[in-house]
C-alpha cells in the first residue's frame, strides 16, 4: 500500500525543492502565467479538443456536419432504445403534473423546486436515486460574486476570458448575474457555508479568476447543496413528487409539437410508462461516462448523455458539444483512485503542479483548458513525467505545502474527503504529494438554451 520505493525514491526530489516554493509562495512570487500566444500553443497542440483524432461529424439532425467527439456522436446517431409501435403509449400507466423535471441533481432539483414555490406540481423523475448525481460530487465550491471588493461584472468578464471569448455573452451574464442570488437562497435553505470568524463567507480563488469568489463547504460542497435541495424538495412533498429509479427514454410531444412529457423506463419493474405534461425540465447532466478519447473521469455512473439524446431526437439542437472539459487534477495513482478528481482548492490552498525533478512547470491557477494541456505537454512531449506500476503518467500535486503556508490541522479541515480517499490507500497528502494527471470532467457544451433556458422545441427547457 502507499507509494512504491521508486516513487518514494522521486518524492524526495519533491521534498528538496519544497522549502524554497513555499518561501517563495509566502513572498507572493508565483510561477509566471502564460502569455495569451503561450496558451494557444499548448492548447492547440495537446489539449484533446483541438486533435483532429477520435472525432466525426454527426450525419442526421438539426447539427448535421458539426465535429464532436466520436463516442458522443455514436449515442446520438443510435438507434432508439424502443421502436415507434413498440408500445402503446394510451396503454401504459400514465401520471400528470404541470411540469415534469427529468433528473434528480442540483439542476433539477432546484427546478423543480422553483416551479413548486410557484405553485406549480411537478414530477421528478430520476434515473436512480435522488441525488445520485454530479452535483453530490462537486467539491471544490460554488462560484458567486457577492463580496465587496468582487461584482457580477468581473465574474463576467472571468468567465469570457475562461472560454476564450467565444462563450454566449446572455448566458455569461445569466450565469454570473444570479449566482450569489443563488448562494443567497441555498444559505437560506440551512446550507452550511465555510465561514470566517466574523460570520461572513469563506472564499477562494478558483482557476482563471481574478477575485476569490469560490464558496465551500469543506471539500464536500456539493454534498451539502444536494443535502438541503434534497432536503427543501421533501417539504414540498404536496408540490413535488419523487420517482426514483425511472430513466426518461423519449420526450413526447403534442400535435403541435409542443413536448407535453415522456416515456419512462421503471428499472425496478422493466416496465414502461408515461409522465404527461405543460412542460418537460431536461436536467439529466452530462457525457463524461462516455470516457471521450478513453480518458479515466470524474462523473457519477449515469452521466451517459441521455438528456443530448432525447433532446436531439425531440428536435432541439446542441451548442458547443465539440467541447469537453479535462479538470487538470484527477488522481493518477493508486489505481483504486484513477480519474478521482483533485479538487482546485488543493492548488487554491497554496499545493505546486511539479515534474519528476521536483520543478514547477505551470502556474496552477490558469484556465483548467491550459493547465491541463501543459499537464499533458510536461509529461508527455517533455518527457518529465511519473511513471505508475501500470504505465500511467502523471505529475506531483504538492499537498504538503498547505499545512507549511496555511498551518497545522488545515488539510484535514479543509480536504477531508481527499485526506481519507488516500490515507484509506495509506498515502498521507499532508506529508506526500498526490500524483495527478488530467481527467474528464465536464461536458462543456450541450443542448442549446436562450438565457431563458428555452430549447428550440416548444415546452423543452434544459437545466443545470
Ligand atoms: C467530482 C466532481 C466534482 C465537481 N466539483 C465541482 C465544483 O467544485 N464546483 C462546481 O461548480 N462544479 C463542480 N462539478 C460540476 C457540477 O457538479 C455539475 O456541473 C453539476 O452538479 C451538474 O448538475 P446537474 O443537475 O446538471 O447534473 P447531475 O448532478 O449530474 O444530475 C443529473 C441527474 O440526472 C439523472 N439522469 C441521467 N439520465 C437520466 C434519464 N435518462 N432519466 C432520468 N434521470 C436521468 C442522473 O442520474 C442524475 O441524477 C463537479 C463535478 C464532479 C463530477
Amino acid at each position: 500500500m502507499g507509494y512504491t520505493p521508486e516513487m518514494k525514491e522521486l518524492i524526495k526530489r519533491v521534498e528538496a525543492t519544497r522549502q524554497e516554493r513555499v518561501e517563495r509562495t509566502q513572498r507572493g512570487e508565483y510561477f509566471t502565467p502564460m502569455t495569451l500566444d503561450e496558451r494557444h500553443d499548448v492548447l492547440s497542440k495537446f489539449h484533446p479538443d483541438y486533435m483532429e483524432k477520435g472525432r466525426v461529424a454527426v450525419r442526421v439532425g438539426a447539427n448535421k456536419g458539426d465535429v464532436y467527439p466520436e463516442e458522443v456522436v455514436a449515442c446520438i446517431e443510435s438507434y432508439p432504445r424502443i421502436m415507434p409501435g413498440q408500445v402503446k403509449l394510451d396503454e401504459l400507466e400514465t401520471k400528470s403534473a404541470d411540469i415534469l423535471v427529468i433528473g434528480g441533481g442540483g439542476g433539477g432539483t432546484s427546478a423543480a423546486l422553483m416551479a413548486a414555490e410557484n405553485g406549480l406540481n411537478v414530477i421528478l423523475a430520476t434515473k436512480l436515486r435522488h441525488g445520485d448525481a454530479n452535483t453530490v460530487m462537486a467539491e471544490g465550491g460554488i462560484q458567486g460574486a457577492d463580496h465587496e471588493v468582487d461584482s457580477p461584472y468581473y465574474h463576467y468578464l472571468d468567465c469570457i476570458g475562461g472560454g476564450h471569448f467565444t462563450n454566449t455573452p446572455e448566458l455569461v451574464a445569466a450565469l454570473t448575474h444570479d449566482a450569489p442570488v443563488v448562494i443567497g437562497w441555498l444559505e437560506k435553505l440551512g446550507m452550511m457555508f465555510d465561514k470566517k470568524e466574523d460570520g461572513r463567507m469563506m472564499v477562494r480563488h478558483g482557476g482563471g479568476t481574478c477575485r476569490k469568489r469560490m464558496h465551500s463547504a469543506g471539500d464536500m460542497t456539493g454534498s451539502e447543496i444536494m443535502r438541503i435541495l434534497r432536503d427543501e424538495s421533501r417539504s414540498h412533498k404536496d408540490k413535488i413528487e419523487v420517482i426514483e429509479f425511472s430513466a426518461a427514454v423519449e420526450i413526447l410531444k403534442d400535435a403541435n409539437g409542443r413536448a407535453s412529457g415522456a416515456l419512462m423506463y421503471n428499472l425496478e419493474t422493466e416496465e414502461y410508462f408515461v409522465i404527461k405534461a405543460k412542460a418537460v425540465v431536461i436536467a439529466t447532466g452530462g457525457n463524461g461516462r462516455l470516457h471521450i478519447q478513453g480518458f479515466a473521469c470524474t462523473n457519477h455512473y449515469g452521466a451517459t448523455a441521455d438528456g443530448l439524446v432525447m433532446a436531439y431526437r425531440a428536435g432541439a439542437s446542441f451548442a458547443f458539444l465539440h467541447s469537453t472539459q479535462y479538470h487538470p487534477t484527477g488522481a493518477a495513482f493508486p489505481e483504486q483512485n484513477v480519474g478521482l478528481l483533485i479538487t482546485e482548492k488543493v492548488r487554491g490552498l497554496g499545493a505546486n503542479v511539479l515534474n519528476i525533478h521536483g520543478e514547477q512547470f505551470v502556474f496552477e491557477r490558469e484556465p483548467r483548458d491550459v493547465e491541463s494541456a501543459a499537464i499533458i505537454r510536461e509529461c508527455t512531449e517533455r518527457g518529465n513525467g511519473i511513471t505508475t506500476p501500470v504505465g500511467r503518467l502523471g505529475a506531483w500535486l504538492d499537498s504538503p505545502m498547505i499545512e507549511m503556508l496555511e498551518g497545522p490541522g488545515t488539510v484535514e479541515r479543509e480536504l477531508p474527503a481527499k485526506f481519507m480517499q488516500f490515507m484509506r490507500y495509506g498515502i498521507d497528502i499532508r506529508k506526500e504529494p498526490m500524483l495527478i494527471y488530467p481527467t474528464l470532467h465536464y461536458q462543456n457544451g450541450g443542448i442549446k438554451i436562450n438565457d431563458r433556458t428555452e430549447t428550440g422545441v416548444p415546452g423543452l427547457f434544459a437545466a443545470g
